[in-house]
Order: C-alpha cells, then structure tokens, then sequence
C-alpha cells in the first residue's frame, strides 16, 4: 500500500538513460466518478461485477488507490514523429498499474510521469470518450486492438487550448483504463538503438520475445529476425483492417506502433464519412497529410524500417531485413486486393479483380460517397439487375445526389455492368453473397460526428448517448432496428473537421 501525499512525490521531468521504465505514483484526484464501464472488458480480466460496483473499484482505477501487489510505473521509449527522429519521449500521461490476469492495465490521464515533458499528464473528459468508446468499437469490429476498461471523471479541472476560439480553457478532467497483452511500441526498442546500449535492447527483446512470442523457437540472430517478421506480418494485418473498414488513426508516430500489431493511442483518429484516401483527421498537418487514409500502409512499412534499424545490432543482417521489408509492400497489395474482394462478396479472386476494385476506389472519390453505406446498400444488389437498377440501389450513399455528372454516371455504369459479370461467376447465391458481405461491411461505426455528439451530452452531465453509442457498437454488422437512425450519412453541420489530439 502506498498513498503517497503530493509533497513526496518524485517524478519530475528528465532524461531517463539506461531505463526500462520509472515507478510513479498516480496524483490524487479530488471527486472520482465512474462513469462508464466496457463490462466485455472486465470479462477478460475476470472482474466480478460486484467488484466493478464497488469504492475500491473505482479509487483504483482513478489511481487514489494503489492495489496491494501493484507497483506503478511509466514506461521509457522514444520514436520518429512525423517522420523526424524525436528521441526520448516515454508515457508522459500513462501510468501502468501491472497486470490482472495476463493482460497490462494501464491508466492514462493520471498525472505527471518523468517522461511528461510539457504536458501535464492528464487527459480531458472529450478525448477520454473518444478512447474509450473507439477502442471498445474497434474490438467488435473484429480490428486489433488495446481495450478499455473503464472511463471515470477525475473531478479536477485540466487546461487545454480550444482550438476554435484559441484560449486556453479549463475542461473536465478524465481516466480512461487501457488495457492490452502489452504497451510495447517501436519505440521501445528505437530509444536503445539510439542510445547504443546494446545491453539493454538486447534485454528488452529477449523479455519481448520469451514473454509475448512464445511460437518463437529459434535461437541467436535468427530469433530476432523471426520476431521482426511478426511484427511485419499483424503490423500488415492492422493497417488492411484499418481501410476495410475506413479508420484514419492520424498519428502513426513510431511512439504509436503497437508490437502486437494492435491500433494503440486514440488520439486525433477519424472515420471516413465519404470516401477519401486523402483524409486526415489530424489537423495538426493539413500540409503534408502524412497520415491520411490512403497512406497508412506505407507509413506502417516506413515504421517497420525504423524498427528495423532499431532491431539491426541484434540481426546484423541488412539483406535478410531487407527481403522481409521488400515483401510487406508485395504481401500487403496482395491483401489489400483479398480484403477489398471480400468487402464487395466475391468469393474468390480472379485475374481482373484488381482492376474491379481500383476502378470502384476511383468511382468513389468522383463525387462525395459514404463509405459504410455504399458497402452495406451494395450487398443489396441481385444478379439479374441491370446496372441501372444496381446503381439506384447505392445512390443514397452520394451525398450531393443531384451534382452527379455525365462523366460520374457514365464510370458507374461501366462499373455495375463489370461488377455484374463479374457476380454471374461468382458462384455463390445473392442471399449468401449479401451475408458474408454484411460480416465485413459494418453497418454502424463511430462517425466523427457520433462522438462528438456523445461527449456533448457527457459534457453537460448526460450519459445516454455515451451508453447508447456503446451498445450500438456492439454489434456493428447487425441490423438494429431500433438504432437505424444512426445508419445515416454524416449530418451537414459536420462536415468540418471534428477531432481532438490531447
Ligand atoms: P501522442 O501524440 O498522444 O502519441 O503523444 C506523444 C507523446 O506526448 C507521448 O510521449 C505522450 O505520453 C506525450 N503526451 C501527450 N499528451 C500529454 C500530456 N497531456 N501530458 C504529458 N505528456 C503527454
Ligand atoms: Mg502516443
Ligand atoms: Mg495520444
């Protein structure tokens, strides 16, 4: 037990050489307040509900309390932000507490850690809901993840810029617990490799892979190789995930890169509404678009390379690294096409699907199409239809129907007529077809809007909309009568960038 008074406390600010991690103590919060728990969360850790109901439930979870055989602690790391080295940077905001059944859980928003720099540690009631139900929507879509436990309102009051009046203003403070097999990032092992402290790069990797990747069996240079090869391999997996179903994580900072493959660090993250490979949600660099929707596959090879360099005094072996990082780009167009042929029910793929499905990509982008409706309308269609016919069937998800050119309908056409040749020999019946597309095409995901809308309401003291967003998502690829007005095309008055980073 250890309730250490804020004077004591000794976690300032600094450069951490030759360390794994540092222990802190989460600060004391003055009136925490459960406000949501992800009970499919709590499942996995094995928590009875009477526990989650109780005072020391949530004093722990708000870090006023520390368990008995916890021993907090941040975890030191470095990374490549927007494409820059940055080096040291570490959990300036999250404190671990451990693990409850196998799987790290970890506080973020409770205080200041060595590795805080210029932030205070603490996170805002908007960007906690926006974690926690993000990271819980992830889950049932079936896209890797870390998880939430639990969402509580610290009763402090954390300053943070508004951006659109540009005064600093004082927010509800909140706590969001994250859970995962691990925090590890990239970035872990690049801050070793940048400080030459073989010996500690060398531990971390071996703890990683004994620890994590039991399936390793090899010994020496090659079980480092193997491991980075995972790491390549569900890194791939994510990101194909991540555009079947339309998310833009905005800041795949190697800091943000998951070891596990997993999506980690709900930060400016967004949601395509139309379909549009040059979005971002992070408008912190509307220049460059680094991380816009149609990059986030070579971002993630562009990371991989980083963590290549970082893993290389273990391998020390450039060409062996080079063929696993030649292959992702390879392997990844390969699954992409896989992925894109599964989202328009094709049962296999043949020699022409490429083109089918790059010829729909560029039929999307001509006028303004949602996404996730588009996909869901189009498992609709019949075989005998008539391209006519098919494409009336998607054309609620144009969001300025009545713009649509000569040229627009002209593409479409080709499209639907290709696409309905391409159904006569697919093999499977229409009711099949529609089945195994709608597991794949979600009928409901967190439009940018939806949340915003939900910490609102949270925001003036409502929990509904938190609750009912929640339950909405989970079941995401289930008709829901009851919720069919949020199967709708993103509202007007959001049509501007809604998101938050800190
Ligand atoms: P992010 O862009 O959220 O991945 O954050 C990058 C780095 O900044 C990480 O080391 C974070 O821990 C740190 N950071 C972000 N927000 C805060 C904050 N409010 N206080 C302290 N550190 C922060
Ligand atoms: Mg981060
Ligand atoms: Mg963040």
């Amino acid at each position: 037990q250890s309730l250490v008074a804020d004077s004591v406390i000794e976690n300032y600010i600094r450069s951490v050489p030759n360390a794994h991690f540092s222990f802190v103590t989460p600060k004391k919060v003055m009136a925490p307040k459960l406000l949501h728990i992800a009970t499919e969360t709590a499942d996995i850790l094995g928590l009875d509900s009477a526990f989650l109901t109780s005072e020391t439930f949530k004093n722990i979870f708000s870090g006023n309390e520390i368990g008995t055989n916890s021993k907090p602690y941040a975890m030191n790391y470095a990374g490549h932000q927007f494409g820059q080295w940055a080096g040291q940077l570490g959990d300036g905001r999250a404190i671990n507490l451990g693990e409850i059944n196998g799987w790290a859980v970890q506080l973020k928003g409770a205080g200041p850690t060595p590795y805080s720099r210029r932030g205070d540690g603490f996170a805002v009631l908007r960007s906690s809901i926006r974690e926690h139900l993000c990271s819980e929507a992830m889950y049932h879509l079936g896209v890797p993840t870390t998880r939430s436990l639990a969402l509580l309102e610290t009763g402090e009051q954390v300053v943070r810029d508004v951006l659109y009046d540009g005064n600093p203003a004082l927010e509800k403070g909140a706590i969001v617990c994250r859970v995962a097999p691990s925090f590890i990032r990239f970035g872990n092992f690049e801050l070793f490799s940048a400080q030459n402290d073989l010996e500690n790069l060398k531990k971390l990797t071996d703890f990683v892979i004994s620890t994590y990747f039991s399936a390793i069996t090899d010994n020496g240079k090659t079980k480092y190789l193997q491991f980075f090869k995972h790491v390549c391999k569900s890194t791939q997996q994510l990101i194909i995930e991540w555009q079947r179903v339309g998310f833009v994580h905005g800041v795949m900072n190697t800091d943000n890169m998951s070891i596990h493959g997993i999506t980690i660090d709900y930060g400016p993250y967004g949601w395509l509404d139309d379909y549009n490979l040059d979005w971002t949600p992070n408008t912190t660099d509307h220049q460059h678009k680094r991380y816009r929707f149609g990059n986030q596959g070579d971002i993630a090879l562009w990371n991989l390379y980083q963590l290549a360099n970082a893993l290389y005094p273990l391998i020390e072996d450039a060409a062996a690294l080079e063929t696993i990082l030649h292959d992702f780009a390879t392997s990844y167009s390969l699954a992409y096409t896989k992925m894109m042929c599964q989202k328009l029910g094709l049962a296999e793929i043949l020699e022409n699907d490429e083109d089918l499905v790059n010829q729909l990509t560029s039929n999307l982008a001509l006028q303004e199409t949602d996404m996730t409706i588009f996909f869901r309308l189009l498992s609709t269609i019949r075989q005998e239809e008539t391209a006519k016919e098919a494409y009336d069937k998607i054309t609620p998800s144009f969001y300025n129907l009545e713009q649509t050119t000569e040229n627009t309908l002209k593409k479409w056409h080709t499209w639907f007529v290709n696409y309905l040749n391409r159904l006569q020999i697919n093999k499977v019946t229409d009711t099949h077809r529609k089945k195994t597309m709608n597991k794949v095409n979600p009928k409901y995901v967190l439009r940018n809007y939806m949340a915003q809308l939900a910490i609102e309401e949270a925001e003036k003291g409502n929990l509904d909309l938190l609750n009912e967003l929640h339950e909405l998502l989970k079941k995401p690829y289930d008709e829901q009568p009851e919720y069919e007005k949020w199967f709708v095309k993103r509202p007007d008055w959001a049509h501007t960038k809604i998101g938050c980073s800190m």
